[in-house]
């Protein structure tokens, strides 16, 4: 915590110094994400700085709701900032892979919760305890003295909320549900924050949900299904219509891990990794695919796919699991 707080340090006195904040997080951005670099946003405009936003992928529609004003967000780097803030992204190259984040900015300064954090910044501020990233921007207002407005503590509760499963996951602990609770203090309606987020789907996406439920599979300790490219051009479906199917997965009984794979684009399948069984580590298994995550969240990408990796990556999966099993009996 003390190496934390120096790095913390380190950053106020850079907000105090700088006008000039280009604001990055990873691809295909989720509550946390787009909590944090919103939340971050709205507080560097209060006290009166220069923010931008670097944005690869649209905001989901259904979280939307957080964007107020002219939000200054850009979708090419096309000069130099004084300051890169990266939030949510366990490695530079979540942001965009082919992006040049490090020439174009002064100094970067990576703000993460994740286990397989590669600490690319110039100032590294992780916290593999925060449930989420807004938990720790939290950490970050508060210990400075600034004050949180409503509409940044929204964003910092969307972030809290998502990451958490609406603080129902093992990353709900007695201080993210303080931070909750203190935002809620502060005047956020947290209803309307949920009836936001899960309540506004379009039809496209509960379609994917039906197909998904019924092409489960289950194979030992394993559950998964998967959506195709025909799925998404049939329903007219967008990246955003797949959030929250693995959540959908994840209630069967007797299962240890859960698997879900989709399309990112016509090139690249997406498998996303959710553990029910604390003593299977999915963040391990995906950065053996070159992905990475938590422990009870991962998720990673592979390149030119067609169905045969859904049956590799199940085999791999059950190999993992036994060698876990046996490393874990021997102990
Ligand atoms: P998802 O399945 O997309 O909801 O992601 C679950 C967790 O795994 C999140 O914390 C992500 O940041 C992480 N994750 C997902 N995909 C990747 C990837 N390709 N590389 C590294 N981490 C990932
Ligand atoms: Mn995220
Ligand atoms: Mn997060």
């Amino acid at each position: 915590m003390k190496k934390i707080n120096k790095e913390i340090r380190k950053l106020i006195y850079i907000i105090d110094k700088y006008q000039d904040f280009i604001l990055f997080t990873h691809i295909n951005p989720d509550g946390d994400a787009v909590g944090s670099i919103l939340g971050f946003y709205y507080f560097l405009l209060e006290i009166g700085k220069k923010p931008y936003i670097f944005l690869n992928s649209p905001i989901p529609s259904y979280y939307r709701f957080l964007l107020k004003g002219d939000v200054n967000i850009i979708s090419n780097l096309d000069r130099s900032y004084n300051i890169g803030i990266v939030f949510d992204c366990s490695d530079i190259y979540r942001v965009k892979e082919d992006l040049n984040v490090k020439e174009k900015t002064k100094i970067l300064i990576n703000i993460d919760h994740h286990t397989s954090n590669s600490k690319f910044g110039d100032i590294n501020i992780i916290n593999e305890k925060a449930s989420s990233v807004t938990e720790i921007i939290y950490d970050i207002l508060t210990k400075s003295k600034f004050n949180i407005s409503i509409n940044v503590a929204t964003c910092l509760l969307t972030g809290l909320i998502t990451d958490t499963g609406s603080f129902r996951f093992s990353n709900t602990t007695s201080k993210s549900l303080k931070v909750a609770s203190n935002l809620v203090k502060i005047g956020v309606d947290i209803s309307s924050i949920s009836k936001e987020i899960y309540e506004k789907r379009k039809l496209s996406s509960l379609k994917l949900l039906g197909i998904s439920l019924l092409r489960i599979n289950v194979d030992k300790d394993i559950a998964w299904s998967f959506i195709n490219m025909e799925d998404m051009e049939k329903y007219n479906a967008t990246l955003e219509d797949i959030e929250g199917i693995i959540d959908n997965l994840r209630v069967l009984k007797d299962v240890r891990v859960v698997v879900f794979f989709y399309p990112i684009n016509e090139k690249t399948l997406k498998v996303s990794l959710r553990s029910k069984d604390n003593r299977i580590n999915v963040s391990k298994f995906a950065q053996s695919f070159g992905g990475g995550g938590h422990k009870e969240a991962a998720g990673f990408q592979v390149k030119n796919s067609n169905s045969d990796v859904y049956n590799l990556v199940i085999n791999k999966l059950k190999e993992f699991i036994e060698e876990n099993e046996r490393i874990s009996f021997s102990k």
